[in-house]
């Protein structure tokens, strides 16, 4: 890289502490915009992710973090994303049960837990359990899960 060039990509979000973030915002305390300045700010933010973004989801993690759940964050978040995505399962792949008769929820087909939406299946709690114990790969730490 040619001197004088900075890469800020690499650093973006970063270069400040947590102090001095703290610092930033209590400076603009008490500080009112105007109608005109705000509607500026905000056509200029549409669209657009915090600079800090990375920064603020590396300090906000884990522990730190206020939906801090233990041990099951990443599996039931991850379940959650699921549902984001895929909505609300209605039928069990296996014995086609529907969700009036049974409740049924997304299952990882390989057992791997990845973010990828072809690798969950609909499966009734019943079914889920069996696919699970024949793939011999039953989470333990989840086994109250589905009893
Ligand atoms: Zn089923």
């Amino acid at each position: 890289m040619p001197t004088g060039i900075y890469d800020h990509s690499k650093r973006r979000g970063t270069h400040h502490t947590i102090k001095s973030i703290l610092k930033m915002s209590n400076s603009h305390l008490g500080k009112k915009l105007s109608n005109q300045t705000k509607r500026k700010i905000s056509n200029t933010l549409i669209g657009k992710k915090p600079k800090n973004l990375e920064y603020l989801h590396r300090i906000n993690k884990g522990k730190n973090h206020g939906n801090w759940k233990g041990d099951n964050v990443g599996y039931v978040s991850l379940h959650s994303w699921v549902y984001r995505w895929k909505g609300k399962p209605n039928q069990c792949n296996i014995c086609n049960a529907h969700k009036k008769e049974k409740r049924i929820c997304w299952s990882n087909t390989n057992h791997k837990y990845k973010r990828i939406l072809k690798d969950w299946i609909p499966l009734c709690y019943r079914c889920h359990q069996n696919f699970d114990k024949k793939n011999n790969n039953y989470p333990i730490k989840n086994k109250n899960q589905f009893s």
